[in-house]
């Protein structure tokens, strides 16, 4: 019992901001991996140690190239991201997975981020694999996530690929918090150019149509052709930069460097004209109202008092002695004057 305490103790003593962040800049993947914890806690000492973590860290960021995987289950991400971050390293490059997984919100398990699904990075020293951070919403996780963004640039990891699921708004959070966003599609799934993949085709600055060998390479060569045609008629990034569509094989480590190449074209084009550093002071405009609205929510949904004054709204506005617009108004107004 007495060995039990004294090793709880020493843990939480870790757990401080000055020591985490002394073992972090140098590198030190165990640190990294602590300090995540921290940032993820919910528990009111840990939010403190984080935020001065954080603010810290933040000084020693910014100095990577951030990169936003999505793709349908089963499209290949984690064997592209396996294959593609094992290239990286091979240019001597330090490369950190993150994840944000909104299956892990409504199920509790998780379909990203487990570690088993890429074994080669996991034991890697010069990559950190992280699994996706538990929360209770979708963007309480993305905001999480972000500042996981900065331990790692603090930490000195050169390369951050930022890994979601081709399902729900996720992308659209992954795609507020990175420089470049690239979606891995399959070739002949049918849905090419349709509904729902529009937007995420928008948002993206590069295609990749994975599993190209064997028998598929030529339809995931057409399937390129056709998006690099389509991709045309989108309208200009702000960026500037025209966003492409090609092809690769994680399997069989085919393309994989044209898929750098293109990427590192980017990263040049983008950082010469200063759209990298405006985007990232644009996403965190965006991130600040987020997080700011989210509170307000909080404060307002959580709070017994509020949540019974608001039942009392509804059965008087069910009755048809309140409108809608006269609730909300009075409940609004007597919240702001509490
Ligand atoms: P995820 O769900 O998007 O992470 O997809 P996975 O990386 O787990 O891949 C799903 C399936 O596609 C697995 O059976 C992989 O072996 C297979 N796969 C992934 N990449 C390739 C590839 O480049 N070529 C081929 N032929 N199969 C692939």
């Amino acid at each position: 019992m007495e060995e039990w305490f004294k090793k709880r103790h020493a843990r939480r003593k870790e757990l401080t901001a000055d020591n985490l962040f002394t073992k972090l800049v140098t590198g030190d993947k165990q640190a990294l991996s602590s300090a995540i914890t921290l940032v993820e806690s919910a528990a009111i000492v840990h939010k403190k140690e984080a935020r001065k973590l954080v603010k810290k860290c933040l000084p020693h960021s910014g100095n990577s190239f951030r990169i936003g995987i999505t793709g349908v289950p089963g499209v290949g991400k984690s064997t592209f991201i396996e294959a593609f971050g094992s290239l990286l390293l091979q240019m001597g490059k330090r490369v950190a997975v993150l994840a944000i997984d909104p299956s892990s919100l409504s199920s509790g398990g998780s379909i990203l981020g487990d570690k088993t699904r890429m074994p080669r990075l996991s034991v890697h020293p010069n990559a950190f694999v992280r699994p996706s951070a538990a929360g209770s919403t979708l963007g309480g996780v993305a905001a999480t996530t972000r500042e996981c963004i900065y331990l790692c640039e603090a930490a000195g990891f050169d390369v951050i690929l930022i890994e979601t699921v081709g399902v729900g708004q996720s992308e659209t959070l992954v795609h507020s918090m990175v420089d470049f966003f690239l979606l891995l599609m399959l070739s002949g799934a049918g849905d090419e150019l349709q509904g729902m993949k529009r937007g995420i085709m928008e948002m993206a600055d590069l295609l990749v149509i994975t599993k190209a060998d064997g028998y598929n390479i030529a339809q995931a060569e057409v399937a390129a052709k056709t998006y690099n045609n389509a991709l045309h008629l989108f309208p200009q990034k702000e960026s500037n930069w025209v966003a492409k569509a090609t092809t690769c094989s994680a399997l069989e480590d085919k393309n994989l460097e044209t898929v750098w190449e293109i990427l590192e074209r980017f990263y040049r084009h983008a950082r010469s004209n200063g759209w990298i550093g405006h985007q990232r002071k644009e996403q965190d405009k965006q991130w600040l109202m987020e997080v700011l609205k989210d509170l307000l929510l909080k404060d307002f949904f959580q709070d017994t008092h509020w949540k019974v004054k608001l039942q009392e709204m509804e059965e008087l506005v069910r009755k048809g002695e309140m409108t809608s617009l006269q609730g909300a108004e009075l409940l609004f107004n007597s919240f702001k004057s509490s």
